[in-house]
């Protein structure tokens, strides 16, 4: 048994889903290196929920967007910090906007936050891991990347990119026992929902047949199954936790 550190990097762990991955993978043993990008308030609330349960993790500052402090990170702080046995590509944003109004640079920063700054962290961590010969790896898409949502091309736009950069990955990283899955929340509280209005909201939930919104905590239920060893044979596929809104 080797007694090096089992490291989960979480990107945008200090908010929302992430904090609840980051949080759980604790719980898991995993020591939980996670990134945010400028709220370091909640980072620290992150952290200190880590340590009030006994867990080990740290906190980075890091856009992922930004492709060469994705690869410094992963050189200087993952590498040789422990066994890289997990990556959560989770940090996302939205800026919504409707087709013929959607702004270029509205466009490229969702694009490259949600879908360049999750292929840049797959990149860094297969390095890793393939020459580890096993590794998980998990990326949070959503229930709009698999059925289209009006109002958010460009986020679809990146999900739906996530997906197919999940099954191309499964199949090129399978020979090395690294896994590369997809989870697909649906309507899920957190800041970015609360940003809806009521009658988007009431809109929604018309349609999801277990008639609410998911938490935080049940998105990370399913990524702490997936990097378990109960899902070793499980690689390339789209988990959806949307309370049966698209199936
Ligand atoms: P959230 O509450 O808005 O939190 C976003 C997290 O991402 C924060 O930790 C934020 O860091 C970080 N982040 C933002 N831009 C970043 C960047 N450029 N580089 C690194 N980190 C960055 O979002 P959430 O609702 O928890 O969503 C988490 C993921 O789930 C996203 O990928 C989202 O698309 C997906 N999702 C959410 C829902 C939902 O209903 N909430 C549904 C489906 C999918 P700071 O705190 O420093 O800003």
């Amino acid at each position: 048994m080797s007694n090096e550190d089992r490291i989960a990097v979480v990107t945008g762990g200090s908010r929302g889903i992430g904090r609840a991955i980051a949080l759980r993978l604790a719980r898991e043993g995993f020591s939980v290196y996670f990134t945010y990008v400028g709220n370091e308030a909640a980072a620290a609330e992150t952290l200190a929920g880590i340590e009030a349960a006994g867990g080990k993790g740290r906190a980075f500052r890091l856009d992922v967007s930004d492709l060469d402090a994705v690869a410094e990170f992963f050189k200087n702080e993952i590498k040789d910090a422990g066994a890289l046995e997990a990556l959560v590509n989770n940090a996302g944003i939205t800026k919504d906007g409707l087709i013929l109004r959607m702004k270029d640079e509205d466009w490229n920063r969702v694009l490259d936050v949600d879908l360049r700054g999750a292929f840049a962290c797959l990149r860094e961590a297969a390095k890793i891991m393939t020459r580890r010969r096993c590794g998980r790896i998990i990326n949070i898409s959503s229930v709009v990347g698999q059925m289209g949502n009006a109002g958010q091309i460009n986020y679809v736009s990146a999900k739906a990119g996530l997906i197919g950069m999940t099954k191309a990955a499964a199949k090129e990283l399978a020979s090395r026992s690294v896994t590369v899955n997809a989870i697909a929340p649906g309507f899920i509280e957190t800041e970015m929902t609360d940003a809806l209005t009521d009658d988007l909201r009431a809109a929604y939930l018309e349609h999801i047949p277990l008639k609410r919104f998911g938490s935080a905590e049940e998105v990370a239920s399913a990524v702490a199954f997936l990097v378990s060893e109960e899902a070793g044979y499980i690689t390339g596929q789209v988990l959806a936790v949307n309370g049966g809104l698209y199936c």
